[in-house]
């Protein structure tokens, strides 16, 4: 156990002997990624071993924290405009706000708090979420606002506790940074660079996780198939890459589905194909971030990939996986994209048949060279091409649906569905929706379903007996 961590876990204790009796609540605001859910978990963890308990009612929190999220613009008028609403709250009952994550790297949006939110309590970075334990007990012993952003790489802290919001779906982070410093992005300016975590750690708490009877494990991380090619890297394990940790991971007995993201299609490297193909638990859709099917724009956003090398690279997976099916990431209307640009884009879309596309319209990060470049694309002409590529995706997700009408499909059970209690829902290995008809005792299971019809966002199967 760090150091850093013996300490937080004193002030644990510490900041719990000081709430003891009181029935405080906390509630948490996540924005943002997974990476940043997973964050938050992590923040729950704490509080809760601090004697909070965890509250919807943001009119009952004694602790509100929001952990931002800064790779969208309307991220920060959400943050801003939620802070007012919270102003109120603590006037009346001394509520305290932490806010934390990404947007707190950014030194204009700390000074904007400080300037026209000062009633904040505690700010905190992502590279000093560990020591969320040390900066509440100085605010409640001693009352001050606390300011603890780091500008250097923290290191990798093991051991915090984790207040997981499902009991079946898990995700594990297995790296926090990035080193591609793709132009749009403003995430290896505040997660700083890429740093692995030790695999033993990973696979200790998959095990751990399975123990729990967890079914499903998402790896995180900004660039998940660069696991171990940088930072520290000399860890004494078998596991040496991304590769590897699959195959690991796939060993552990009780865990069902493995599913990663975010993997960079430049750093796809054939073993890491293999290891999906030949390990039985890693779902066989692959989420490859396009961002662009045009290689000029490609360029420009620093992809370091072509059209031709992406798509070159799906043909390949498919000859290796024969059943493997795509999702993606699109960004329209970058500086520069121009209809022949964006047409390239909407051709990739055509050829790859992706399962699942989350579009973006470009949105302008403060410190990236995207947002100094000069030829910026009118919001208009953003609009109308986010809304060609949307109409071409959703044509293209109704037409993959109708291939599952009369397959077979392990589903796992999440739940009951949340329109409509009398049903259960799961999801497919490509990630599909499904509800059904089924007894409750089914949830958490996998269980065999025949599609029977098919609906925009979901599907609908029956049991086979
Ligand atoms: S790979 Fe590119 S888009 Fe992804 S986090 Fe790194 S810089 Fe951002």
């Amino acid at each position: 156990m760090s150091l850093d961590i013996v300490a937080e876990l004193e002030y644990i204790e510490k900041v719990k002997k000081i709430n003891e009796g009181k029935n405080l609540k906390y509630l948490i605001l996540t924005m943002g990624c997974q990476l940043n859910e997973n964050d938050s978990e992590k923040i729950s963890g704490m509080i809760e071993n601090m004697g909070y308990t965890k509250t919807e009612n943001i009119e009952e929190s004694d602790l509100v924290v929001f952990n931002t999220c800064c790779v969208r613009e309307n991220a920060e008028d959400r943050l801003f405009g939620k802070l007012g609403e919270v102003k109120k709250i603590k006037e009346k009952r001394g509520t305290i706000i932490a806010i934390g994550g990404c947007m707190m790297q950014e030194k204009h949006i700390v000074e904007k708090l400080k300037q026209s939110y000062s009633f904040f309590d505690i700010v905190f970075g992502t590279h000093t979420l560990h020591k969320f334990p040390k900066d509440l007990y100085t605010k409640l012993f001693e009352n001050k606002r606390i300011e603890d952003v780091l500008d250097i790489d923290g290191e990798i802290i093991e051991g915090l506790p984790i207040t997981r919001n499902d009991n079946i779906k898990a995700s594990v982070t297995i790296m926090n940074g990035c080193n591609n410093f793709c132009t749009y992005c403003i995430v290896p300016y505040v997660r700083g660079r890429e740093r692995s975590r030790n695999p033993e750690d990973v696979l200790n708490e998959v095990r751990e996780l399975a123990k729990k009877g967890y079914k499903e494990i998402t790896l995180l991380g900004q660039n998940v198939n660069s696991y171990l090619k940088s930072g520290k890297v000399d860890f004494d394990c078998k596991v040496k890459s991304f590769a590897d940790l699959l195959r690991e991971v796939n060993k552990i007995e009780g865990i069902e589905r493995i599913r990663f993201i975010s993997p960079h299609p430049k750093d796809f490297t054939d073993d890491v194909i293999e290891s999906i193909r030949d390990c039985d638990k890693v779902c066989k859709i692959i989420h490859l971030p396009l961002q662009s099917g045009s290689t000029q724009v490609l360029k420009l956003m620093n992809r370091r990939y072509t059209k031709e090398q992406y798509l070159n690279l799906v043909e390949k997976m498919k000859k290796m996986i024969p059943e493997v099916v795509f999702s993606t990431d699109i960004i329209v209307g970058f500086p520069g994209e121009t209809d022949e640009d964006f047409e390239d884009t909407l051709d990739v879309v055509r050829k790859v048949h992706f399962e699942q596309v989350f579009m973006f319209i470009y949105s302008r990060r403060v410190g990236t060279p995207g947002d100094r470049m000069e030829n910026q694309v009118p919001e208009e002409i953003k609009h109308a091409r986010f809304d060609k590529l949307k109409e071409l995706v959703e044509s293209q997700i109704s037409e993959n649906n109708q291939k599952y009408v009369g397959t077979v499909q392990k589903v796992l059970v999440e739940g009951t569905s949340k329109t409509n209690e009398e049903l259960l829902t799961g999801r497919t290995d490509s990630n599909k929706v499904v509800n059904f008809v089924g007894g409750k005792d089914l949830i958490g299971n996998v269980v065999k379903l025949k599609i029977v019809s098919e609906h925009m966002w979901y599907l609908k199967g029956e049991i086979v007996e």
